[in-house]
């Protein structure tokens, strides 16, 4: 069973994503740090993916199928997976359909304000991923692996409405279209997103 995982920036799929790998044992695929790893090597397709992330732009769809299907074939993954933030647009749902089924979509909820206040409060760990929130966390390292904290150079404001225009753009499409095929699952990224999560799986049973 493969599910999907879309909200705006900042709405909790980092969050969401951890918990359903710890409890229920799915693979996380994150499109982003896909990209974002795939960008530091020095070929031409990684020089334009650094180029189009750090201007917090979407990439080509046929550039991210392709990213994601050998990234999926080199390690032999094509169950139990947890797409985060894919497919972000029409086409990316069809290309994918060649090589993974959806069984269900959870969509995360969340106001503007709320991802505007958590973007620009966001520091990440470069070395593990995780994020921390500048304001309830003071130390400048990360308490998993002691690397030094960064900004990532999207988390900005201006990066961040281009985003947010890109995910009206794109991916409420996407979200619309798997609503007609009944597949949608909502999550209040304000309620307990643990018992939300819990309900769907009980219900996927
Ligand atoms: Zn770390």
């Amino acid at each position: 069973m493969n599910l999907v995982l879309l909200g705006p920036p900042a709405s909790g799929k980092g969050t969401c994503s951890a918990y359903l790998h710890e409890k229920y044992h799915f693979v996380h695929i994150s499109m982003g740090d896909i990209l974002r790893d795939y960008a530091k090597a020095n070929t031409k397709l990684a020089n334009i993916v650094r180029d189009t992330l750090s201007k917090g732009k979407i990439l080509d769809e046929n550039i991210t199928a392709e990213i994601l299907y050998d990234y999926l074939k080199d390690r032999n993954l094509f169950d139990n997976l947890l797409l985060d933030g894919y497919p972000r647009g029409l086409k990316s749902v069809e290309l994918m359909k060649r090589f993974v089924n959806i069984s269900k979509v959870i969509v995360l909820d969340a106001d503007f304000e709320l991802i505007k206040k958590r973007i620009l409060n966001r520091i990440t760990c470069p070395n593990c991923g995780k994020n921390f929130s500048k304001e309830n966390y003071k130390l400048d390292k990360c308490d998993e692996c002691g690397s030094k904290l960064v900004k990532r150079s999207d988390d900005n404001l201006e990066s961040l409405t281009v985003r947010m225009q890109e995910y009206q753009r794109l991916t409420i499409p996407v979200i619309e279209h798997y609503e007609k095929l009944g597949l949608v699952y909502r999550i209040d990224s304000k309620q307990d997103y643990k018992s939300q999560l819990d309900k769907l799986m009980e219900d996927l049973k």
